[in-house]
């Protein structure tokens, strides 16, 4: 059953006055123009470093609850800039107790995030781009092209903002960037992000715990695999040859399987991290057992792993998953070539779980379909 909520966060210190334009988050703040200000009203330097722990490593909801700092000083903070730059205008629940939220921008747009709950495992999903310019056929979030790149702050808040979802003794234990967007066309900012979720005052997450999921871009991908962390890399292959991943993933024409190949080999020889391929099965498509075959060939002799993803359901498309024996057989027939290969467990089923497909139903019809499911 989907369980849907309509929330937004309170603020019980409350802005006195109503600002003729909103004010500045203060997360992105406090990278900034935050030591300025506060020097600016008298107050002592350190109260940066104060503020901005209470920002990125804190379960806090509210300027009120910065308890070490002044009422005076957390009343001007909350004068001046915003809690947060991400507002929740939708809420689901899954039965399985997967959480998506629809957020919304200081400026109107949309994104998504998701937080999946498994044994031991907590692992938040997060949007890096306004929507997308890859333009995947079966995706729902490149329908309505790219609108712009995600600040730094506001890829890192949608983990604050899941976070503030969870009970007290969970914890995130992974982080996967595969919500909207191509993250390594938006490199910078999501480098600063990853930074601060790593870091101490951030969740101190190790990069092992990350996972980078790209359409393939060679040249970034080269550059990542020398940022000098163990970030995990997915690529999102879909096709065992050029011909039909340019017919799935368009944005192939310009690059081919043979460079980006190349450039994933290079991440594993520099990170030493096995890279992971991700095919989503499309039903008469991409599903059959010659393509198997040639992905088996594609990939032998690579220390990799292959995620098969049964479509999921996006309204606007005709294209469907295969049934569950074919995917198997899909799955089988890599394993037997020997190429490691898993069959995506799917989370969330009974709410809009596609990538994009919640965003899409409100900027596109202006509201949003009680109970319409992805899959
Ligand atoms: N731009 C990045 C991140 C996209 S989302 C990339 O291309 O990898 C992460 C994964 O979900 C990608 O492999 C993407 O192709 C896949 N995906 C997108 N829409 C999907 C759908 N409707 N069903 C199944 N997988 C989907």
């Amino acid at each position: 059953m989907l369980a849907c909520l309509v929330s937004s966060e309170s603020l019980p210190i409350l802005p006195s006055a109503a600002p003729s334009h909103p004010p500045p988050p203060l997360l992105a703040a406090a990278e900034g123009e935050l030591p300025a200000w506060l020097a600016g009203i008298g107050e002592k330097k350190f109260r940066a470093g104060q503020i901005r722990r209470w920002m990125i490593s804190r379960r806090i909801q509210s300027f009120e609850q910065m308890t070490d700092l002044s009422i005076g000083l957390r009343q001007q903070l909350a004068d001046r800039f915003s809690f947060s730059s991400l507002q929740t205008v939708r809420h689901q629940v899954a039965g399985d107790r997967t959480e998506k939220l629809l957020l919304r921008l200081h400026d109107g747009e949309l994104v998504e995030c998701v937080l999946m709950r498994d044994p031991g495992r907590k692992t938040v999903c997060i949007s890096t781009q306004v929507g997308c310019a890859m333009g995947c056929v079966f995706c729902a979030s490149g329908l309505l092209g790219v609108k712009r790149d995600l600040t730094a702050a506001e890829i890192f808040e949608q983990v604050l903002v899941l976070h503030r979802l969870m009970k007290e003794d969970e914890k995130i234990t992974n982080v996967v960037v595969m919500g909207i967007g191509e993250p390594l066309a938006n490199y910078n900012n999501l480098m600063q992000a990853l930074d601060v979720l790593c870091g101490d005052h951030g969740f101190g997450l190790g990069a092992r715990r990350i996972t980078v999921s790209t359409v393939g871009l060679p040249r970034q991908i080269r550059e990542f695999a020398r940022c000098g962390k163990q970030f995990n890399l997915a690529v999102s292959l879909h096709a065992p040859n050029d011909e039909l991943r340019t017919r799935i993933v368009p944005v192939n024409k310009g690059t081919g399987l043979k460079a980006i190949l190349a450039a994933a080999d290079d991440y594993f020889d520099i990170t030493g991290r096995r890279v992971s391929y991700e095919y989503v099965l499309l039903a008469g498509i991409n599903d059959q057992q010659d393509h198997a075959e040639e992905l088996a060939g594609l990939l032998h002799g690579r220390n990799c792993h292959v995620n098969l993803i049964p479509m999921n359901g996006v309204s606007e498309m005709v294209m469907t998953a295969p049934g569950e024996p074919r995917t198997h057989q899909f799955c089988d027939l890599l394993k037997d070539r020997g190429i490691p290969a898993t069959v995506r467990k799917r989370k969330g089923a009974d709410i809009d779980a596609a990538c994009g497909q919640l965003r899409l139903n409100r900027t596109a019809n202006g509201s949003v379909v009680e109970g319409e499911c992805a899959g």
